[in-house]
């Protein structure tokens, strides 16, 4: 087990800021994803991780060691890629022994067999220990790479969208095996994927990054709960996030906000901090977000309906549909239950509570709590 410490990691490829002043903790043990769009310097900060890639500035810390002089074999990293680091020629066996038959000095016959079983055991490859590799399904390619990794018992765990080539429903159980795995084995594990849904479900924390930069670490409740900037606030959530431009206005002692240009009824956000009662002095406006989930369809005339709107689409995907509902000047989405009574052309009210919104101001893009 190692803590993994990044202090202002930084690399350059001429123009391009692959990675910008990154600041992370991954503590002993502990499952951390890195999370971000196609380009974000995930690889890029996983590679330096390894030793592959030598820092433009910044350090690395293993356990209060640094480690940007070491190269990748005295680094005690374990990798998992996409494309499975296996040797073709080999059976199962002989490829999950390999990192141990390396060793100096070699770990006696029996030694390297025990180990081999038992790692068989945790990835679930028992029966297919004699098996050649190039026999083995994707599926069983993917768990021998895991295994082949894990048997040397590195410090550190790095796997980078390790199943994207899976099919969805092994990648379901695949996410939740290495899920056990990492219980088990109790390793530092650090996942790269730019798949929320697979980094809210596995991680303990995750690091969301944009065009280098970290912009929020935190666990998943976190991320989904108090997002601190509107990339954020977008990136994380199943279904497409609402966004509604508002106008916040004084209101006795408190701020209210309005959807603009939906005749909306007032939302208390009197709970909010300083610079909205000075925006709403000022008349600036703001964008408020709330998930689909937390959107309730209602009658139209109904109290708690706070705009209307009407129905343009419904969209099952099996346990929920999702909502396609257009507003005066703008389009959201909420999810229902598949029996709900409800026609695409319906007009609806929509409701949602003051807690479930988030605001955004539209200069920084930073939440306002
Ligand atoms: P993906 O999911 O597509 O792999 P990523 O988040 O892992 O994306 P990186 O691969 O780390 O992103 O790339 C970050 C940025 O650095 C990108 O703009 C990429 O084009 C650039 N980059 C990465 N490696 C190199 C390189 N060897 N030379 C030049 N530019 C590079």
């Amino acid at each position: 087990m190692a803590e993994i410490r990044l202090e202002k990691l930084t690399k350059h490829f001429d123009e391009v800021r692959a990675v910008d002043g990154l600041d992370l903790v991954a503590e002993h043990g502990s499952f951390i994803a890195l999370l971000g769009p196609s380009g974000c310097g995930k690889t890029t900060t996983m590679n330096m991780i390894a030793g592959l890639e030598r820092p433009t500035a910044g350090e690395i810390y293993f356990d209060d060691f640094p480690v940007s002089g070491l190269g990748p074999e005295k680094r005690s990293v374990g990798f998992v890629f996409q494309n499975y680091a296996i040797f073709t020629h080999m059976t199962v066996y002989e490829n999950l022994a390999f990192g141990l038959r390396m060793r100096k000095p070699r770990p006696p016959k029996d030694e390297i067999d025990r180990e081999v079983r038992a790692v068989a055991r945790t990835v679930g490859l028992s029966e297919q220990l004699e098996r050649r590799v190039t026999r083995l399904s994707v599926n069983d390619l993917q768990k021998a790479a895991l295994g082949r990794s894990m048997i040397v018992r590195p410090a550190i765990f790095l796997l980078d969208e390790p199943f994207s080539n899976l099919d969805a429903s092994f990648r379901a159980y695949m996410r939740a095996e290495l899920k056990r795995i990492q219980h088990e084995i109790g390793q530092t594990m650090v996942y790269v994927t730019h798949d929320q849904v697979e980094a809210m479900g596995m991680a303990d924390r995750i690091a969301v990054m944009d065009r280098g930069q970290l912009q929020q670490y935190g666990t998943p409740d976190e991320l989904y709960n108090r997002p601190e900037n509107r990339f954020v606030a977008n990136f994380i959530g199943s279904v497409l996030n609402n966004f509604l431009p508002v106008v916040p206005e004084a209101s006795g002692a408190g701020v209210v906000v309005r959807v603009t240009g939906t005749g909306s009824k007032p939302i208390d956000v009197s709970d909010r901090k300083v610079p909205l009662a000075e925006r709403a002095g000022a008349g600036l406006p703001l964008t408020l977000m709330v998930r689909p989930e937390k959107v309730r369809l209602v009658g139209p005339d109904a109290d708690e309906a706070l705009v209307r709107g009407s129905i343009t689409a419904i969209e099952p995907l099996g346990a929920t549909d999702v909502i396609h509902l257009r507003l005066d000047g703008a389009d959201i989405r909420s999810v229902a239950r598949p029996d709900a009574p409800l026609r695409v052309g319906d007009n609806v009210g929509i409701a949602f509570e003051a807690a479930d919104v988030h605001l955004f101001d539209d200069e920084t893009e930073h939440a306002i709590r």
